[in-house]
């Protein structure tokens, strides 16, 4: 196999890999960078040039796995997509979003290459998305070749696949984001005990010990009781999540932390696309059975939007839980409005539920201490960090022990490192090559060909 990791710097971002198998030529997700904006936040497609791709596969809808794939089917007319029935389901609404927020940045930011895409774009390609069920082998022809593939629960999000590919008398297999522990909303990762000569394995956690006693219930719980603290002495707190995934986990979380009495009475806002994806949720739950969250748990908890217009620094509503996108506080989101508003007073709590770059503002609020002063710069709003900043392990990845275990149980004769940042990809490289001596491990340089 032929393998080009086409993400420009590596690591997590517009993740993207161009495969040839054979004679076939496929791609395996096209994501956009989350805090690059123009062009250069899309993956390098200059290896395809004079390519005709054979297929597209995505393993699901986060931004950073399909952002860009609107530019890369206007490159290639004719090439269809295939994805698991959530994604699906969901992979429009989330490329119309991006679009839209594309839009704003062009108007706001003044960036010329927004939008990448346009809606009449996304509208033009939907046709050729291609669901396939969970479990179920799909041959696909091409050409001179041919390949079968399934679709593997991955945990992680709604939709998520490890993708197995069987190619001749080959088995590989893609992890793409994955999570072994059942989530509230999601089931857990349900992969395939089997033998694959190559493994491409994400590596998110790959820096990160999970704390002892920080088990996922241990985190619900305490996240649970931090959120009594916080409004029991008169505070908010902020818990930036997610749009797809994350906000409809912490929703149904506290949902069921408030049917057991658990939960302290307080308005509870969220808002923007996580607030719309619930609906798909609903949706996905009922028609596929793949993921448990009914729209009723937005009224059971009588979900609050907020206001149109925030004014940067003031808190809508002293006293009040605030689920809102972007996870990363990422600047001018909800997320960002509120935490401006909650970060001077001790009173007040950040509570962090997933990852954050270092270099946004949600990474770097993580990284400060207790009084140092912090500009949320666009906005205008500079204050001295006072509030409360706690981080709880409910990652929506596998810890670094499993992805080394699966990868062991696999027994392959190569592994392929993506999906981590440069210090998570070397402990995962350094791990597996003495657990599996026998392997050939790749770090991929960005644009570099492989033979694997
Ligand atoms: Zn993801
Ligand atoms: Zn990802």
């Amino acid at each position: 196999m032929k393998l080009i990791d086409l993400n420009r710097d590596g690591g997590i971002g517009a993740n993207s890999l161009y495969l040839q198998l054979g004679e076939l030529k496929i791609v395996i997700d096209c994501g956009l960078h989350p805090k690059k904006v123009g062009r250069i936040a899309a993956p390098d497609f200059s290896p395809l040039r004079g390519v005709t791709l054979d297929l597209v596969i995505i393993t699901h809808c986060h931004l950073d796995h399909i952002g860009s794939l609107p530019l890369l089917l206007r490159e290639q007319p004719h090439v269809p997509v295939l994805m698991t029935q959530p994604s699906h389901m969901l992979i429009e609404r989330m490329l119309h979003n991006s679009a839209g927020v594309m839009e704003r940045q062009r108007a706001e930011e003044n960036i010329p290459d927004y939008p990448l895409f346009t809606h009449d774009e996304i509208d033009r390609c939907k046709g050729r998305f291609t669901p396939l069920p969970y479990g179920h082998a799909k041959k696909f022809r091409g050409l001179r070749d041919e390949i079968e593939i399934i679709f593997h629960q991955a945990g992680h999000v709604a939709g998520a696949a490890g993708v197995e590919i069987r190619h001749r008398h080959r088995k590989l297999f893609f992890t793409g984001d994955v999570l072994f522990a059942p989530q509230r909303v999601c089931p857990a990762a349900k992969f395939p005990v089997d033998r694959f000569d190559t493994l491409v394995t994400e590596s998110t956690r790959g820096d990160t010990v999970r704390p002892v006693g920080k088990e996922r219930p241990q985190e619900i719980n305490r996240l649970i009781a931090v959120a009594n603290e916080t409004i029991q002495r008169g505070g908010a707190m902020l818990i930036p999540a997610f749009a797809l995934g994350r906000m409809q986990e912490i929703l149904a979380v506290l949902d069921d932390a408030r049917k057991f009495g658990k939960l302290v009475d307080c308005p509870i806002y969220a808002s923007g696309l996580g607030v719309d994806l619930c609906d798909y949720f609903d949706d996905i739950t009922r028609k596929t059975r793949q993921t448990n969250f009914p729209r009723q748990i937005l009224k059971d908890l009588k979900v609050k939007s907020l206001p149109r217009k925030l004014d940067p620094g003031i808190l809508p509503d002293p006293g009040a839980l605030y689920v809102l996108s972007s996870g990363m506080v990422v600047e001018r989101t909800p997320s960002y409005f509120i935490a401006a508003a909650l970060a001077g007073q001790a009173r007040n709590t950040l509570g962090f539920v997933g990852f954050c770059d270092e270099d946004t503002p949600g990474g770097k609020l993580l990284a400060a201490r207790s009084g140092d002063p912090f500009l949320f710069d666009k906005i205008n709003v500079k204050t001295k960090l006072k509030a409360r900043v706690e981080k709880f392990e409910l990652s929506g990845h596998a810890d670094r022990d499993e992805l080394v275990d699966f990868a062991v149980q696999c027994k392959p004769r190569a592994v392929v490192v993506v999906h981590g940042d440069p210090p998570a990809r070397a402990w995962m490289v350094q791990t597996l090559s003495e657990k599996l001596p026998q392997t050939k491990i790749t770090d991929p340089t960005p644009l570099k060909p492989y033979q694997i």
